[in-house]
């Protein structure tokens, strides 16, 4: 041990700084023992002027010590301290995931993951794949977060494609929230046939030139497909949720702010998280219902939840509530027209005078709250309405108010967030997988501006980041990688933008939990902080740019515990990197 070596200790009743005196190296001696001492090579605590750390203590699920030169903490080792002793691994803080659907992910694990297919011949071998380990008869299904943008083909499936994948079982293919495709023995199973009458409500089913149903159902008519999958009991949705928030930490998240969580759901996570089921920490914002509602209607509502956000714990708790404002790809609110629309700017959901009355209705019972907004309209509106709050009520505190999306947001909005102290949570896997779709509508140059982050940190902002996920991929080392890059499925788009990696880390740990109002507890590897480390066999801070992508996580750990890691986001992460 050099005499520059200097260890940060928790200040325990317990633990001892002895040889303090002017010249001397304070020397922890700890009258506890850590239950797990990682030797490594290096860990980067994110902390602010804190050098590369080589050694850590964990104990009681957070850190206590940090030290400088690997054997530092010797004197923490007991005869039950699991001593991890690799100088090949780099230890970085969990990542936290600011806005993605962990319950979204957890309703489509079992599914087919068709996002990574590039065209139609990819599509229809995974499900293959599937069919191969499925019994016959039992249905497939596919995952709905894929764009047929990203297919070469550009086109969607129809029965006739679906049939080469399998004869024999029923596969219910999804696209987004609209669309449905069945193979030939689905429509069989469902019983679509040519005499089939539209469903009322304003859906299609798909007919070819001769009058027979392509597979291929739109809104109302989905339906018919989807009454063959009844709603998952609690005890298969707590599955499931074990399942994807495994993955979500074999990916290295180890804390997520679930962004739409409905009331009856909060029961739903608190009973996964007692049965030990949660493996990464959720912060649930609460969604009243898709579309907008009268103040008086959302009252008693926001009473319920502003009763229930002070009882959590640190695996679970409600960080505030989701109101969206305008519409995504397709009808985001921006202030020019649509390429090849001149009179579509997209929607607003909300009148501005009744979201302010909500937002000061929850402002006013210590609610947070996060609005999407993602065209350049919808943010100037928010900000306004956001104006409009912190007038009223000048004592909300800071980061209390959340800008979610932002996709557009020229200077002049970014200027009066940044005054007002409004954060704002950016996904580039969002604009990484919906390029195409959103050039589309927007044209190359408004796309290339989505998520000015250079600009925004430049300028001052609190960003943290995240996926979107099921809009974008969760996988946090691919999300760096997109800010640093710029990169997406239609190219590099808006270069200007980027940042560094060290950067991009610092917006997935140190301010993504002062985003989420945890920087006490979350964001670095300090002593006292919880111990969610995330480990990798290369630095990713020095690794070249092009290998961050297929960089995956040693190990995962929160609060102490190990994850386990799972095998299927091999897969899922081979097709990202192409754009
Ligand atoms: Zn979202």
């Amino acid at each position: 041990m050099t005499t520059r070596t200097r260890i940060l200790a928790i200040f325990l009743p317990s633990l001892v700084i002895a040889g303090a005196a002017a010249g001397q190296t304070p020397q922890p001696t700890p009258k506890r023992t850590a239950e797990i001492v990682i030797r490594a090579g290096t860990i980067h605590t994110m902390a602010q002027g804190r050098p590369t750390m080589r050694s850590m203590a964990i104990g009681g699920g957070v850190v206590l010590a940090v030290g400088e030169a690997a054997h530092d903490l010797d004197g923490f080792i007991g005869s039950g301290t699991q001593v991890i002793d690799d100088p090949a691994l780099t230890l970085l803080p969990g990542f936290i995931d600011t806005h993605t659907h962990l319950l979204f992910a957890a309703s489509d694990i079992n599914d087919v993951h068709v996002n990574e297919a590039k065209d139609i011949a990819g599509f229809l071998d995974l499900i293959h794949k599937r069919a191969a380990v499925t019994p016959k008869g039992n249905w497939i299904r596919t995952s709905s977060d894929w764009n047929e943008w990203n297919l070469a083909e550009k086109r969607m499936p129809q029965a006739s494609d679906l049939d080469k994948a399998t004869s024999d079982h029923p596969v219910l293919v999804r696209r987004g929230g609209h669309n449905d495709v069945l193979n030939t023995m689905g429509m069989r199973l469902v019983g679509l046939t040519r005499d089939t009458p539209t469903p009322r409500g304003g859906g299609t089913i798909v007919k070819d030139a001769a009058g027979n149903p392509t597979g291929w159902l739109i809104d109302s008519a989905k339906g018919l497909a989807e009454r063959q999958f009844p709603p998952p009991t609690t005890e298969q949705r707590i599955e499931e949720l074990r399942l994807a928030s495994l993955d979500y930490a074999a990916h290295g998240i180890t804390t997520v702010r679930d962004a739409f969580v409905q009331e009856d759901e909060v029961p739903l996570f608190q009973a996964a998280k007692e049965r030990g089921a949660l493996s990464v920490r959720v912060r649930a914002m609460v969604g009243y219902g898709f579309g907008p509602s009268t103040p008086s209607q959302m009252t008693p509502w926001m009473d319920r939840i502003a009763a229930r956000v002070g009882s959590g714990d640190d695996m679970f708790r409600i960080w505030g509530l989701k109101l969206v404002l305008d519409g995504g790809a397709e009808n985001g609110a921006t202030e020019e027209p649509y390429v090849g629309q001149p009179d579509f700017r997209g929607q607003l959901f909300w009148q501005e005078d009744t979201l302010a009355e909500v937002i000061s209705n929850a402002a006013r019972r210590g609610l947070k709250v996060g609005v999407h907004a993602w065209g350049d309209r919808a943010v100037r509106t928010l900000l306004d309405v956001y104006e409009r709050v912190l007038k009223q009520q000048p004592g909300v505190p800071k980061g209390a108010l959340v800008l979610e999306h932002g996709g557009l947001s020229p200077a002049k909005e970014r200027a009066r967030a940044i005054k007002m102290g409004i954060p704002v949570t950016v996904q580039h896997p969002l604009l990484h997988d919906l390029a195409f779709g959103l050039i589309e509508g927007l044209g190359p140059k408004r796309t290339a501006d989505i998520f000015p982050i250079r600009e925004w940190l430049n300028e001052g902002a609190l960003l943290g980041a995240g996926s979107d996920y099921p809009v974008g991929e969760y996988d946090a080392m691919m999300s760096v990688w997109g800010m640093v890059t710029r990169q997406t499925r239609a190219g590099i788009l808006g270069p200007e933008h980027a940042i560094d990696v060290a950067t991009a880390i610092r917006l997935y740990t140190v301010d993504a939990a002062r985003l989420i109002g945890e920087s006490d507890r979350l964001g670095t590897l300090e002593p006292g902080k919880l111990a969610d480390v995330v480990a990798y066999r290369r630095d990713p801070m020095s690794i070249p740019v092009a290998e961050l992508p297929f960089l995956h996580p040693a190990f995962t750990m929160v609060g102490g515990r190990i994850i386990g890691t799972r095998s299927r986001d091999q897969s899922r992460r081979s097709a990202k990197t192409q754009q």
